[in-house]
């Protein structure tokens, strides 16, 4: 028995609606190349299974953050090229170069490094050289490029490959910064074909925000992320076709206790919460060590029997209650309890969640813990 999968807590992970998804970008982008991004465990939804599918779906350049993200997938049969989006160090240099993986570079250290190591095993390693066009993060500015570019052309064994850049504001509604971005990142381009450098194959700066609203930004290459998981990148997007995403992930728990209480009784640790009424409440086993923040604590609604149930007291780290006194006489022990997704008419979004934690989908279904087994779905 495979006592992982038994845990009663767990995500369903639709890859008909992550290929979808994935459809729709490809629409949008015509016919440059996607690299979706799949760091985090892709953003929480399990990395083997979509790198899998995205490569059966003929997408065979992944984007990752680190170099371990793709090993792991390279040494489980995956056969794809990764980028890597982090800034990479000297001593990642050899796993990079074994593993033929292209890391975005805005070092000269990292040149140097990546070149003595693909030198010393007579190989090539492919780059990415960042540039910071406003993201405030990796990447050199726009007028150290030609200089860059002149040392890492002195380099045989390196090969700059791409011109990356990142936005920092490509979901606000107000696309003026974004705007100026792209104008910068194309001043870069022409200053690098001024210096008849004709091998730096693919530019590439669009995330899932830019495919939808900046397509100024597409470029010979895009990095969708979020998007591809169905989630949309913000609510300014402004691009109709966002309503399109379906949601990839579904996360969900079943009843495992139920009893009547008393009104007045308190709940969980710190009793949190008192009902004022008697009350049915009904205890799930999921808590924040499956990534359900304990700040969600009497502030979420978890669907049951097609009905949103409050969630009630604090939250623990492996169990929290619901109060189902609406449901008297209709649920069971093992009865089915969502967090995220549907349950008759009724849905809880990760956007939900968000909202009431006050930070971003993308923050919800990437935090949900290695504990909670990722069940792929054929619809
Ligand atoms: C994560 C990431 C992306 C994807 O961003 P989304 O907003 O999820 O589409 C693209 N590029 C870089 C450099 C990233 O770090």
């Amino acid at each position: 028995m495979d006592l992982f999968r038994a845990n009663l807590t767990k995500a369903f992970i639709h890859l008909d609606r992550l290929t979808h998804n994935v459809r729709l970008l490809k629409q949008l982008v015509g016919k440059r190349p996607l690299w979706p991004a799949i760091k985090a465990n892709a953003y929480g939804h399990g990395i083997e299974a979509v790198a899998r599918h995205l490569v059966g779906l003929g997408y065979h350049t992944l984007c990752v953050a680190e170099v371990y993200e793709a090993i792991v997938l390279l040494e489980a049969g995956v056969r794809a090229r990764f980028l890597l989006l982090s800034a990479t160090r000297p001593e990642h240099s050899e796993a990079i170069v074994e593993y033929e993986c292209e890391p975005v570079v805005c070092t000269a250290e990292m040149l140097d490094a990546l070149a003595r190591e693909a030198q010393k095993r007579g190989r090539q390693v492919s780059v990415h050289i960042a540039i910071d066009t406003g993201m405030g993060r990796v990447g050199i500015y726009p007028a150290e490029v030609p200089a860059f570019i002149e040392r890492a052309r002195a380099l045989p064994s390196l090969r700059v490959r791409g011109l990356m850049s990142h936005f920092p504001c490509a979901d606000q509604a107000d696309k003026a910064p974004s705007l100026e971005e792209i104008a910068q990142f194309r001043r870069v381009i022409e200053t690098t074909r001024g210096r008849n450098i004709e091998d730096i194959e693919v530019r590439h700066m669009a995330n899932s925000a830019a495919i939808f609203d900046l397509p100024d930004a597409y470029f010979d290459a895009v990095r969708p992320g979020i998007a591809i998981y169905g989630l949309r990148p913000s609510w300014e997007i402004a691009n109709p076709r966002v309503m399109e995403l379906k949601p990839v992930l579904e996360w969900k728990t079943q009843v495992t206790f139920l009893k009547e209480v008393p009104a007045g009784t308190g709940l969980s640790y710190g009793h949190a919460f008192h009902t004022t009424q008697p009350s049915l409440i009904a205890t799930v086993p999921v808590g924040y060590g499956d990534g359900l923040s304990r700040n969600l604590s009497n502030n979420f609604e978890a669907l049951v029997g097609g009905v949103r149930c409050p969630q009630v007291g604090r939250i623990t780290m492996d169990q929290c209650l619901i109060d189902v006194t609406a449901l008297r006489g209709q649920v069971e022990l093992g009865d089915e309890v969502v967090i995220i997704g549907r349950q008759g008419k009724e849905e809880v979004t990760a956007d939900e969640l968000a909202e009431k934690l006050g930070t971003i989908n993308y923050e919800i279904v990437t935090a949900i813990s290695q504990r909670v087994p990722r069940v792929v779905v054929a619809d």
